[in-house]
């Protein structure tokens, strides 16, 4: 019987890009889902698409610094049956979100010297979790998620089974 994949898209909002790298460094893992489960359909690191299409699951990575990232995000979640937050700046805000002990002209001022070119986007007051702004359905936490952790979680939710429960401090399985 042939296999029936889920659409899926990656998402990237103010970041670094590490959760996403992370997901790629799952390795044979990662081939399985891609040749069995998944059918990655919009990723601007490796899909040549323009439109945000509708699909069943969204892994959103980063958080919400600009207006670009908010309307991204609410275009995301209005299209996705599913939508995940992968690593702590989507979940909490992050490591990015440590530029909230500076207004955004000081940020500025600091690392763009006023007066600013017009081409920078437009800042949000402060960086934001994207559950500020839309319904989230699981968290995948990590800065970035360990590979194994985004791939075993990614398939207990498209599968309906409970994620891995952790039984030991954080930070205990982790190589580094
Ligand atoms: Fe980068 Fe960490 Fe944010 Fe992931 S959670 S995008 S690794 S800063």
């Amino acid at each position: 019987m042939a296999v029936v994949s889920l659409k899926v898209s990656i998402i990237s909002l103010t970041c670094c890009a590490g959760c996403v790298s992370s997901f790629l460094n799952a390795g044979e893992a990662l081939l399985e889902i891609l040749s069995g489960d998944f059918d990655i359909v919009y990723s601007p690191t490796f899909v040549d698409l323009k439109e945000i299409p509708e699909v069943d699951l969204a892994i959103v990575e980063g958080g919400v610094r600009t207006e670009a990232d908010e309307k991204l995000i609410k275009e995301v979640r209005a299209k996705s049956r599913i939508l995940v937050a992968l690593g702590i700046c989507a979940t909490h805000g992050g490591i990015t979100s440590l530029g909230n002990l500076s207004s955004v002209k000081k940020i500025l001022e600091k690392e763009y010297s006023l007066p600013v070119s017009r081409e920078l986007p437009e800042l949000e007051d402060l960086m934001y979790p994207i559950c500020n702004f839309v319904d989230v359905d699981y968290y995948i936490p990590g800065c970035p998620p360990m590979p194994f952790l985004i791939v075993h979680s990614l398939k207990s939710i498209v599968s309906g089974k409970a994620p891995i429960r952790h039984q030991s401090v954080v930070c205990t399985e982790c190589h580094r």
